[in-house]
């Protein structure tokens, strides 16, 4: 049977071990700010928010919200990021995504000061990240890292095959794996025989947002599956990119949904807070 990879289970462990480190901090007198800004009211983004102020709450790290209404402008909400990035006590800015659409999402992110950049989407900490210099790191990814090491899963020398280049997961994914020195593959919706270079994969990260995608026929024979979707199905439960049913006998460890990658990218977000402060050093 696979190693079911319990990442409810190994966020509330890092969540544990950060709000010691907070509490250490703050008797040192450091105290550690993430201003959360969300624009309009969608009701995704509002119970994102609301989870990511519960996990501050729960680690010790004081948050700021900014709930702005819908119309507000670009140029508004570019001149509170840039109050933000001025201000020596707030630590992390977080801009809730998607924006409504009259905003420009990029110019909003390059705004974030690289420095309290959390989400690690600027475009100068995905350069850091890719060429082996210190920076914020994309959460989900990153959380991915760390189910693999704390479930004891080696990375060096293995084939590692990622379905997905978007910029938040599958690009910096790849680029995390290479680090760990991984050989790596990336898969994307032009690849040829897609099955034929999936199982290769010692370890297999999909991320292409199509529910139940693959099935055992894309997985080789104990292989570690990493399942990054995230989708609703016909009865209103969730389920991944992978069909976890089918694949779970063919591998060696697989992560559920619910229950896998997501938990990890709140705590990742939560930490990236905590090293905000060593980088603003
Ligand atoms: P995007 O839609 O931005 O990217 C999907 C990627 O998959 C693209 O690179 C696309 O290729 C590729 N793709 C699509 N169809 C195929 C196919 N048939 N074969 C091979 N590749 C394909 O998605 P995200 O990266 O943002 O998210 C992926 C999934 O992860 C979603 O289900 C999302 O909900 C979930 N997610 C979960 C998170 C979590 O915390 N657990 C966080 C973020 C996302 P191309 O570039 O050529 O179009």
């Amino acid at each position: 049977m696979a190693l079911r990879i319990d990442g409810k289970k190994i966020s509330m462990e890092m969540k544990d071990e950060l709000k010691e480190k907070v509490a250490a901090m703050k008797e040192d007198g450091v105290e550690i700010t993430l201003a959360v800004i969300q624009v309009g009211k969608d009701p995704a983004s509002t119970v994102y928010v609301g989870n990511k102020k519960k996990a501050c709450e729960y680690i010790g790290i004081r948050s700021l919200a900014y709930e702005l209404p819908e119309e507000t402008t670009e140029s508004e909400l570019l001149e509170l990021v840039e109050s933000l990035n001025d201000r020596d006590d707030v630590n992390g800015i977080l801009v809730q995504l998607p924006l409504p659409e009259h905003i420009n999402e990029n110019k909003i992110l390059n705004t974030i000061s690289a420095k309290k950049d959390v989400d690690g989407f600027h475009p100068q900490s995905v350069g850091a990240l890719s060429i082996g210099q210190k920076g914020f790191v994309s959460c989900t990814p990153a959380g991915i890292i760390e189910l693999l090491k704390r479930s004891n899963i080696e990375i060096e020398g293995k084939e590692c095959v990622v379905v997905g280049r978007s910029n938040i997961v599958g690009k910096p994914m790849a680029l995390l794996l290479l680090r760990e020195n991984g050989t790596v593959t990336v898969c994307h919706s032009r690849t040829k025989d897609l099955k034929e270079i999936t199982k290769r994969a010692d370890i297999l990260v999909v991320a292409l947002g199509k529910p139940k995608f693959i099935t055992k026929e894309y997985v080789k024979e104990g292989a570690v599956v990493i399942d990054v979707g995230i989708h609703r199905n016909e009865n209103n439960k969730l389920c991944g990119d992978v069909d976890y049913d089918d694949v779970e006998p063919v591998c060696s460890a697989i992560t559920p949904v619910p229950g896998g990658v997501g938990p990890m990218t709140i705590t990742m977000l939560m930490n990236n807070c905590v090293e905000s402060v060593e980088i603003q050093k």
